[in-house]
């Protein structure tokens, strides 16, 4: 018998659900794809989760390459290793102080942070949010009523931005639900949503999201690239769909030695990431937070970087390089940073 009525269409919208089902997440899967020795692995995800999608798993060529370094775990998560004393935390910007209801972060006054989803496509080993990553639930809809009730009487706030973990992961109709809610605040003139999806499960941007994403002008998209070689065929082809749909796409990409700590690299990510319609917003100062003290970089180092980035590039191929500031205080420029030496401790 063929395929029922319909069946090609469904399954290619779920296409996503099934690569992400196949995905590596015990030791023995990963020593069995990567030879990585699951003895290794085990008490780092023990207490850090791992999930390489076989799509992300296709882009590692060697464990310690730059896209195996962001995926693959490494004993050095659980060393307890200092820059200087006291700085690497699990939350070093006190977002759960910052928490006025639960899932929301708000730290400055007209942009409030809504912590959709503790899911993503792949657990990368230097996210800043490791203390949550795969272990929060999504939200519910109470959560959403209680951040809408929050947001609806913070009159200052302008912009919601949908974070996670990554909100892409949530279900097409769950996300179009809080865009709708968010949206209908009078207040709130602008939307955004934080992702790493069309870098690591391109095959989550389906039409039938981007359809719904397309209705919410004006909305901004952040993507989390870090390193060329993720912005592959099918990226190009995720960030070409988001981008027809006439949302506004950024780049959000974190400093992280062993994968872009190097001015040849960083120049050819930027100036792909303008040719797929992703405008470079801003290269993160890798976070000092607890179990990615081995993606470090020094701030010498990133500012000299970003000097042979200007050298070389457009402007508009040029991201604020940013340092956010333990104890809660912000983004600021990184070169003022050193500038002025109020370090922080970094
Ligand atoms: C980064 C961040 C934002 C967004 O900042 P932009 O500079 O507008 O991109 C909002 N809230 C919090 C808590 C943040 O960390
Ligand atoms: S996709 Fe983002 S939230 Fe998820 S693990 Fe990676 S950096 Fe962290």
């Amino acid at each position: 018998m063929g395929p029922a009525l319909g069946e090609n269409a469904i399954g290619a919208v779920d296409d996503w659900r099934k690569i992400l089902s196949d995905s590596v997440v015990s030791a023995g899967q990963l020593e069995r794809s990567t030879g990585v020795p699951a003895d290794v692995v085990q008490p780092v995800i023990d207490r850090y989760p791992m999930r390489i999608n076989p799509y992300f798993l296709s882009l590692i060529r060697s464990p310690h390459d730059p896209i195996g370094r962001q995926a693959i775990p490494d004993p050095a998560e659980l060393e307890e290793k200092r820059v200087s004393k006291d700085v690497y935390a699990d939350d070093p910007f006190c977002e759960e102080d910052l928490s006025p209801v639960g899932s929301l972060v708000h730290r400055h006054p007209d942009r409030v942070l809504f912590l959709v989803s503790g899911f993503c496509a792949v657990y990368c080993r230097h996210c800043m949010r490791k203390r949550n990553a795969g272990r929060k639930q999504a939200v519910n809809i109470d959560a959403v009523r209680r951040a809408v009730d929050y947001i609806s009487r913070a009159g200052q706030v302008r912009e919601v931005i949908l974070s996670g973990g990554d909100p892409l992961m949530l279900p097409d109709a769950f996300l179009e639900e809080i865009l709708d809610r968010m949206a209908a605040i009078p207040h709130v003139k602008r939307l955004r949503i934080h992702t790493r999806i069309p870098g690591v499960l391109p095959a989550r941007i389906t039409q039938g999201l981007v359809e719904i994403l397309g209705r919410f002008s004006p909305l901004f998209i952040n993507i989390q690239f870090n390193h060329p070689a993720e912005l592959t065929r099918e990226a190009a082809d995720a960030c070409g769909m988001i981008a027809d749909a006439g949302i506004v796409l950024g780049s959000q990409s974190v400093l992280l030695n062993g994968v872009n700590d190097d001015e040849d690299v960083l120049s050819q990510l930027m100036e792909k990431m303008l040719s797929l319609r992703v405008r470079p917003y801003y290269l993160h100062h890798p976070d000092p937070v607890r179990g990615t003290a081995h993606f470090g970089v020094s701030l010498e180092r990133g500012v000299e970087i970003m000097g042979k980035l200007r050298a070389g590039l457009p402007g508009m191929a040029i991201p604020h390089y940013v340092v956010d500031l333990p104890g809660g205080q912000g983004k600021v420029s990184a070169e003022e940073v050193l500038r002025k030496g109020e370090r922080g401790g970094l």
